[in-house]
């Protein structure tokens, strides 16, 4: 009943229950709004409580349940706000995913990394130009799926996988690409190579912004197919791992 609630029922914010009834009946003034009035309905059907010189005692109750003790994790669970789940949460966080790699993964489905687009669009006054190539303004679409550069790492990402050339037109398209099932390629390699792709190009993109640095896109590709190599093998325990690497070697 909100901060209403003593003077609509006439009972002290600081009374005990004993305060608030009597033998006879509940000590409380005539509803006189829609609340007061679900309060009096719903006290209906309590039992009157007799004068009892008992302490009141109070318990936690979520929902249903009462619980013997108050409960950190299950208020939370009971009070937070759910989002729906979001479609590319699954290959986002996976188990075996390097965690640096997800995280990357994860801030770009957002679009919340500081590509020139975004910078300019947050108040920086800098050229929005794409830092590889210089030739199209820097968003998270053209830099992780159309510039000429990236393209070129995806050719041959999607060579290795068994597929034929795929161009990614829309951020949609590729997140629905690391979902689908095929029998060309797991889905867990698929998610694994791709989130070392992202990864990987916004690493070049930091270095050749910061340092001056430019590797090209083959060489890049060779690193990172040393990567993959590594940590299949450090995660050849894994059951989902197990049969990667004949995978990921097949079109060599
Ligand atoms: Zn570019």
């Amino acid at each position: 009943m909100g901060v209403t609630g003593p003077s609509q029922t006439g009972i002290p914010l600081f009374a005990i229950v004993a305060q608030a009834c009597s033998p006879s009946g509940w000590n409380i003034r005539t509803a006189r709004s829609p609340q007061a009035e679900v309060l009096q309905i719903h006290l209906t059907t309590v039992p009157i409580l007799t004068l009892s010189t008992e302490p009141d005692s109070y318990v936690w109750r979520i929902g249903e349940d009462e619980l013997d003790d108050f409960n950190t994790k299950r208020t939370w669970e009971s009070i937070r706000h759910r989002h729906d789940p979001l479609t590319w949460t699954d290959h986002v966080w996976y188990k075996g995913a390097i965690p640096r790699h997800a995280i990357m993964l994860w801030l770009t489905h957002l679009n919340r990394l500081p590509t020139r687009d975004m910078l300019v669009h947050w108040g920086m006054h800098i050229e929005n130009a794409c830092c590889i190539c210089g030739a199209h303004p820097e968003t998270r679409d053209h830099l992780f799926l159309h510039c000429e550069f990236t393209e070129e790492i995806w050719l041959q990402v999607t060579r290795r996988l068994g597929y034929r050339p795929i161009v990614f037109h829309t951020w949609q398209a590729f997140a629905a690409w690391m979902d689908i099932k095929d029998s060309t390629t797991p889905q867990t390699l698929r998610r694994f190579v791709s989130q070392a792709v992202i990864y990987a190009i916004w690493y070049e993109r930091n270095n050749r912004f910061h340092n001056n640095i430019a590797t090209p896109p083959h060489i890049i590709f060779k690193a990172m197919d040393i990567q993959i190599r590594d940590a299949i093998l450090a995660k050849s325990h894994c059951r989902k791992f197990k049969r990667l690497m004949q995978v990921w070697l097949r079109y060599l």
